[in-house]
């Protein structure tokens, strides 16, 4: 277990992401990150141990801007460390995710035979690498998504961020917790309620095989399998 935050609207999201990772630290976490556009690009920023470190790395590279994402990592494949921390980036494409890709041995596999370069040992960075593929080939985020997942067995919370698409966030299910938060031209995402309760009281939960659009005027829910 450990948690998911994330926020799209016209505030730059840092401090609230910071603060939102606090309420989900009860969850338990070895590691923590963040990956926010800030309007260009999107600058990941990681560490291991308490959120505090992240804190203090933020004063030396400070992050701004929005859409965002934040992580609290509890490692299940590959140990606790700053290249394993979440988000992972495969591309223009940046990734958070909750729990365990049963597959991971088969899917690295082809993914490695098809020339993909990993730079942690974690089952998540797969699925960022399956985004980029499927965005590579013509694939808005959305779409990129649901198609990477459909290869995907196991457990999951994920939130993704795509770099030349900067007004959304792309979020998805199976299995673990994700809460949608309805704000006034803002919208957030969180593994549980408290994280985005100070913002908003207008709160959807995502269900099972879901895949929701984010974006400032709410969100669009589909499911995974695209009926
Ligand atoms: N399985 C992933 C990892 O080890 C995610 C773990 C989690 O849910 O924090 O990085």
């Amino acid at each position: 277990m450990c948690g998911i935050v994330g926020y799209v609207g016209p505030k730059g999201c840092v401090d609230l992401l910071v603060d939102g990772l606090r309420r989900l630290e009860y969850r338990g976490y070895d590691s923590a990150g963040l990956a926010i556009h800030d309007g260009k690009e999107i600058r990941v920023l990681r560490s291991v141990g308490k959120l505090g470190n992240l804190v203090a790395a933020l004063k030396d590279h400070p992050l701004q801007g929005s859409p965002g994402i934040g992580h609290t990592r509890w490692a299940t494949h590959g140990r606790p460390s700053e290249t394993n921390a979440h988000p992972h980036v495969a591309g223009p494409i940046a990734l958070v995710h909750n729990g365990i890709i049963e597959n991971h041995l088969h899917l690295k596999r082809q993914l490695v035979e098809q020339g993909v370069k990993f730079t942690s040992d974690t089952d998540t960075e797969i699925i960022a690498h399956l985004v980029e593929r499927e965005a590579k080939s013509g694939h808005k985020l959305l779409e990129a998504v649901r198609r990477a997942l459909a290869v995907v067995e196991g457990a999951y919370a994920v939130a993704v961020l795509h770099r030349d698409e900067p007004d959304r966030i792309v979020i998805a299910k199976n299995s673990s917790p994700l809460v949608i938060g309805l704000g006034d031209g803002e919208t957030f995402c969180a593994s549980d309620i408290p994280a985005i309760l100070p913002y908003t009281r207008n709160m959807l939960l995502l269900e099972e095989g879901e895949i929701a659009l984010l974006t400032t005027s709410g969100a669009e829910i589909q499911t995974l399998k695209g009926d």
